[in-house]
């Protein structure tokens, strides 16, 4: 019983320690779409991305257009214990960057397959 007990805190504990919270002291209200945004969980992943071209040119829309659609963080190289980010998102920066995506891509050419986009 003792075992189980120790098991369950140690459980619970871990479990806690595995999501950070971006929201904190952060604004509910989305700067550009003036509404209040929702939460949500995202992956944390760690290290060097790859920045291809679309990648830069979707981080520079992103910082005026839609700065809350992010669908993962990357804090830093650093690799922490936190597995998850909990972030505000809003669903109208979402909707203008799936609409930002949808247009780089037609006019560059990428085909996408769609059916595994969120
Ligand atoms: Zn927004």
């Amino acid at each position: 019983m003792r075992v189980l007990l120790i098991l369950f805190m140690v459980v619970a504990i871990v479990g806690c320690a595995t999501r950070r919270d971006y929201t904190a002291g952060e604004s509910a209200v989305c700067e550009v779409h003036h509404r209040t945004m929702e939460m949500a969980v995202v992956p944390i992943y760690y290290g060097l991305m790859p920045f291809p071209p679309r990648s830069q040119a979707l981080y520079a829309a992103s910082t005026n257009a839609f700065p809350h659609a992010r669908d993962f963080i990357n804090p830093s190289c650093v690799v922490a214990r936190e597995r998850e980010a909990l972030i505000y998102t809003c669903p109208q920066c979402v909707a203008a960057r799936r609409q930002w995506e949808t247009n780089f891509d037609l006019q560059h050419g990428v085909t996408v397959n769609r059916s595994k986009v969120k």
